[in-house]
């Protein structure tokens, strides 16, 4: 039989207690794979992905202890949270603008958890999207499984997030979501929504001219860009500044 060592730790791995990467390498399962998260996908992750995580679960359990857990006490209305997720593992902060995947570990024998975490930046989130699994419960019936998936921009480590979510529940993350950044789909606010379609049209129009007369510079271009991005994405500058003030609190 092959043995591996740990590309991590460099522990001598067998068959059961090795996972493969998808680069070749191998992580041990007794430590270094309970790094990660569940949801973190190690199969189709590298070595370099796999640190990435580990280093984003460290500073994020930090962040969730010293930040989130004091906010589920709160009775301050304006820093109240909001949960989604299968058994409410996702929790969103707008007071401080970040957003916190959590982990339960149950210790055996010992009474009490411990809560591992991913945060991030409420700004950086870019997609939500849904999906749904069918899949055979324990009486062979088929049930239908339903899944968000968050796509987090800027982000090392875990960048997508598919999470399990309960039926029903995706319609009002997307809301509450599109509603944090500004975004507006319904007929009662086409009109604010119709005024930035208009300055990001002006601010192509005015990037367009540039290039003709030769005059194109990159921050006209970045300009234009970030334009765009508002129109679609909402403006996100008071999302970014609020969680990297929060951010640089956190003690390593
Ligand atoms: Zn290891």
């Amino acid at each position: 039989m092959a043995k591996h060592t740990c590309a991590i730790c460099g522990a001598e791995v067998g068959l059961l207690s090795e996972q493969k990467l998808a680069d070749g390498n191998y992580i041990c399962r007794k430590v270094c794979s309970k790094k990660c998260l569940k949801i973190f996908d190690k199969v189709e992750a590298t070595l370099d992905s796999v640190n990435s995580h580990i280093a984003q679960v460290e500073f994020g359990t930090k962040a969730w202890e010293q930040i989130f857990v004091p906010l589920t006490k709160t009775k301050v209305k304006e820093e109240k949270m909001k949960r989604f997720g299968k058994n409410g593992e996702l929790y969103v902060s707008p007071s401080t603008g970040l957003v916190a995947i959590t982990e339960n570990r149950y210790k055996i024998f010992i009474f009490g958890k411990t809560t591992l975490a991913c945060v991030y930046r409420l700004a950086d989130l870019y997609g939500y999207d849904y999906e749904s699994e069918e899949v055979k419960n324990s009486e062979g019936k088929t049930e239908t499984k339903h899944f968000c998936i968050l796509t987090f921009h800027n982000t090392p480590g875990m960048y997508q997030v598919r999470m399990e979510i309960r039926a029903g529940e995706f319609e009002s993350m997307a809301k509450y979501f599109d509603t944090q950044f500004g975004i507006q789909k319904t007929l009662g606010n086409i009109r604010n929504t119709f005024k930035q379609q208009m300055d990001a049209a002006k601010a192509i129009a005015g990037a367009i001219g540039a290039i003709k007369d030769g005059t194109m510079d990159e921050s006209k271009a970045a300009e234009t860009v970030e334009t765009l991005d508002a129109a679609q994405y909402g403006d996100r500058t008071e999302w970014i500044a609020k969680a990297d003030a929060a951010l640089a609190t956190v003690q390593k």
